[in-house]
């Protein structure tokens, strides 16, 4: 059997970890079925230095976690174990990653370049509150009974969708496993899981949790590989009922594409974002300071729903940038495990490359470096907090969104000026106003096309609450109650309690 197996030494856990990286299927881990299939290196972001060779999947390997998916939909899964039930084994699982918590944090900085201390603390504390909360959800979902007429008993059954195929990306990839997981589990549905191949091993440890936890075999499946293999035969295959992908909006729209030329499963996309953060001469300044530079900082820019676009009214712009400067001079920059370090490397020399272009393409544009601009350090790949001032709204640093620590600022004076300068934008997943006054607060918070408004705060996400985008910035929500939607099919059952009526004579 595939196995990674690592000695972790670092002030928050010591010790030896051994991850099963081959195809999970079945509850059993397997070699792909196609004797072609080959391996992926799999790299540490701090050094740039190949860590281990990941077992590819592939399209046949697909095949079989939709049949051990199905089988298990079937007779071990879905309706035939009570909610309650499936509610347990969640919760056993969200007990299970607590018991981890410092082997799965350890996984993700090395494998993502994340800090420990922002894993430890945010992402598996999170991953364990999202498997908890729909462990209570499961037992909790049911259908209405609708009174039509006193002739007629007329009610609603939440059916699981059945087997769901499932891609998440390399930016918060255990958080996004939970996020996935939780409601398709909850509401009594099997997965076909594809982690990214740029960081798989915390999903592949998650596959010994979830055997130890109780499920049965073939309720959870994980295939890794390529997305242009494995993404695309989970998102065109005849027997998967629905697709749940977050990541780019280029893949989105193939994914889309291949679910409605295949079966017409559901789709729900999480998407990019351009997140527009704007601060009113009236804002508590040095909380709106820290919180624009959480906003995106946070996870070295590799976030959707960022805070990329800051909007500063002009009365308080001077004093605003000299401390937000102040704050970006003071991010340090460094490696994921000291404990100091509150910014790491970004997670791929592809990614690199690609924010450094962004860098690049706003200096010729004309906008103005403030602070950063440069890489960090001589290996890994580190990027200093990069800020841009004198943007305009044309330009590409302003309408794309870069994915790194970048943020750029524009000036404006009215309230109706930054509402259409923020809502200039193809998505619409997350924004930010920061003002003292209620009134004001909340009449921008309504103006803003996007699926997250914070007001006073920023990149705050809990399990009970709704996530996802307007616009280009995807389709569906996850989280809270309304994520179990995505799971579930509605069926009307009809029950007549009277003799025929209707036009048909009798015999
Ligand atoms: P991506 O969309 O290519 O990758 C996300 C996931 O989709 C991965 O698991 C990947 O293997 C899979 N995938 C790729 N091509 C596929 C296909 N044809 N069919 C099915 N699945 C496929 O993202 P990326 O290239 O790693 O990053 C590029 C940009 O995407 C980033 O710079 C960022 O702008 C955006 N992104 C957004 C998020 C988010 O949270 N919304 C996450 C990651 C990346
Ligand atoms: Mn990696």
């Amino acid at each position: 059997m595939a196995t990674f197996k690592h000695s972790f030494d670092h002030a928050g856990f010591k010790g030896d970890v051994e991850v099963p990286v081959g195809l999970f299927i079945n509850g059993k881990y397997v070699k792909s079925a196609d004797k072609n299939a080959k391996t992926i290196p799999v790299v540490n972001p701090t050094t740039g230095e190949k860590l281990f060779d990941l077992p590819e999947g592939t399209e046949a390997d697909v095949d079989l976690a939709v049949k051990a998916a199905s089988e298990a939909q079937n007779t071990t899964w879905g309706e035939n174990v009570a909610g309650f039930e499936r509610g347990k084994l969640l919760m056993t699982l969200a007990t299970l990653v607590e018991r981890d918590a410092d082997i799965l944090a350890s996984l993700e900085a090395l494998d993502n370049g994340k800090t420990f201390g922002a894993a430890r603390g945010f992402d598996v504390p999170e991953a364990a509150a999202c498997f908890r909360y729909y462990g209570g959800w499961a037992d909790k979902i049911h259908g209405k009974v609708i009174d039509q007429s006193k002739d007629k008993l007329t009610y609603t059954r939440h059916e699981p969708v059945g087997v769901c195929g499932q891609i998440i990306p390399w930016n918060f990839p255990l958080l996004m496993f939970a996020w996935k997981l939780g409601p398709a589990l909850a509401t009594g549905c099997t997965i076909v899981m594809k982690p990214s191949e740029l960081t798989p091993l915390t999903a592949a440890y998650m596959s010994k949790l979830i055997t130890e936890a109780g499920f049965p075999a073939g309720v959870v499946n994980i295939v890794n590989g390529y997305g242009q293999t494995v993404g695309n035969a989970i998102s065109g295959h005849m027997d998967i009922n629905k697709v749940a992908f977050t990541g780019s909006t280029a893949v989105g729209r193939k994914i889309m594409e291949s679910a409605a030329k295949s079966n017409l499963k559901k789709v729900t996309l999480e998407l990019g974002g351009k997140g527009a953060n704007i601060i009113f001469d009236d804002a508590d300044l040095d909380s709106a300071v820290r919180y624009a530079a959480q906003g995106i900082f946070f996870n070295h820019g590799q976030t959707c729903c960022a805070g990329s676009r800051l909007y500063v009214q002009s009365g308080i712009y001077d004093k605003f940038i000299e401390k937000f400067l102040a704050v970006s001079k003071k991010i340090t920059v460094g490696d994921p495990f000291g404990a100091e370090t509150f910014q790491g490397p970004q997670v791929s020399q592809t990614q690199y490359d690609r924010i450094m272009n962004y860098v690049e393409c706003g200096k010729a544009e004309g906008a103005k470096v403030l602070t950063g601009g440069e890489r960090h350090g001589k290996t890994g790949y580190f990027i200093q907090p990069t800020v841009f001032g004198d943007v305009t709204s044309d330009m590409k640093i302003v309408q794309e969104e870069i994915f790194g620590p970048v943020v750029v600022v524009a000036k404006f004076d009215t309230e109706e000026e930054v509402i259409a300068a923020a809502n200039d934008s193809i998505y619409g997943l997350a924004s930010g106003v920061f003002t003292q006054n209620v009134q004001k607060a909340h009449r921008v918070a309504n103006a803003l096309h996007a699926g997250t408004v914070w007001v006073n705060c920023y990149n705050e996400l809990h399990s009970q609450i709704p996530f996802g985008g307007f616009k280009a910035s995807g389709i569906g929500r996850e989280l809270g109650e309304y994520a179990l939607e995505n799971y579930s099919e509605i069926k009307s059952v009809h029950v007549r309690l009277t003799s025929y009526v209707g036009p048909v004579p009798a015999a």
